[in-house]
């Protein structure tokens, strides 16, 4: 199959969404832009697109894909028993990168939800997503862009890195501007539940809800509790590289961090190390990258993934990473980095 690579930067290009949205009719996939990473789109409501979706990515049957809408109204054909907190959140953060669970209805093939009774519902804040929501029939399910397993994508080139050949087309709408997967909050049980952290933090979700709670599997070490999200048991993001995080007080840290690349490459290895625009300057060797700064914890989101795909191309056997407990995005981002160093942590 060849992949038609579409350049939408700029603003809407009507010709191109609809010629996307023919593609996501006819039951064909289209990888596109969003606010939070790109998304691998096919039709929600026929099963044999949605299927599609696992095959392109390799992705698990049993972990469901989230529909996307482009307005509220839509809701109402793919969900039951619509929670009123729903609609207060919708009001409070759609468009935008938060995903609410809810009782499905039979409008909904079980091939979109991995089998489950619930679905996933997000409606995201890039215009070119949500126009091609519209263009291709108002029901998208899309999931991360990524062979699973790889990081997620932020940039159209990282969906052609995985997709080239294997779906229809990519719209490469720049780079994304939060760089995590949505928040991801269950309205089906007795309290709203989070399963996954995203931009929108437990502290925002409480501030419309009231009392908010958080999957316990997200928070404790016991890996036998099993996460309520089907996706989130899976190490996706691995890297090539073994990473580990080191924790600790800032000069700790980096005294560590120094000494383990000192002792990986007198031994001829080439580490990596994950740093911020403030400490870049205090590592002496091997592969330094700069994530983002602390003093704007977006722009640390924003690069986890591409630096990861970055590792992934170099010879590197090991990386050092920083750890980045910040104030609003920080479970987000530690979620996703403790995942991809497989738990290696060092605490100095
Ligand atoms: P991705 O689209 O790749 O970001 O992955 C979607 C995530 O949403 C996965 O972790 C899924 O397990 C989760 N998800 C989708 N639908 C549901 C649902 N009905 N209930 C719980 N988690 C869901
Ligand atoms: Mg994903």
């Amino acid at each position: 199959m060849r992949t038609v690579m579409e350049c939408m930067r700029d603003g809407i290009d009507e010709e191109i969404i609809g010629c996307a949205g023919e593609i996501l009719r006819r039951g064909g996939l289209v990888a596109f832009p969003t606010e939070t990473v790109y998304g691998l789109g096919a039709n929600a409501l026929d099963e044999k697109a949605a299927a599609k979706i696992y095959g392109a990515k390799g992705r698990p049957s049993d972990n469901p894909l989230i529909v996307h809408i482009a307005d509220w109204d839509a809701i109402e054909k793919i969900a039951v028993d619509i929670p009123v907190e729903a609609k207060l959140l919708a009001d409070a953060f759609w468009p935008g990168p938060l995903t609410m669970v809810l009782k499905k209805s039979d409008a909904v093939p079980l091939t979109t939800t991995g089998g489950l009774s619930t679905v996933a519902v997000r409606m995201p804040g890039h215009e070119v997503a949500r126009a091609l929501i519209r263009a291709g029939g108002g029901y998208i399910a899309a999931p991360s862009a990524n062979t699973s397993g790889r990081p997620s994508p932020t940039k159209a080139v990282h969906v052609a890195e995985d997709m080239d050949g294997v779906i229809d087309m990519i719209i490469d709408g720049g780079d994304a501007e939060i760089g995590l997967e949505s928040t991801i909050v269950d309205l089906t049980g007795d309290v709203p539940m989070i399963l996954r952290p995203g931009y929108i933090s437990q502290r925002m979700l409480s501030g419309v809800l009231g009392s908010v709670e958080t999957d316990r599997a997200l928070i404790s070490d016991d890996s036998n509790i099993k996460p309520k999200a089907p996706g989130m048991k899976y190490r996706h993001y691995a890297p090539k590289a073994d990473l580990f995080i080191i924790e600790g007080s800032e000069r700790k840290v980096r005294e560590k961090i120094n000494m383990l690349v000192a002792e990986q490459m007198d031994a001829g290895r080439i580490v990596g190390v994950i740093g911020t625009d403030e400490s870049f300057g205090c590592y002496h060797g091997g592969v330094i990258k700069s994530i983002g700064s602390r003093a704007d914890e977006i722009t640390i989101a924003q690069h986890l993934y591409s630096i990861l795909r970055e590792f992934d191309e170099m010879d590197v056997s090991a990386i050092y990473s920083e750890s980045f407990d910040t104030p609003q995005m920080g479970q987000a981002i530690m979620n996703r980095l403790i995942k991809a160093a497989g738990h290696q942590i060092i605490t100095v």
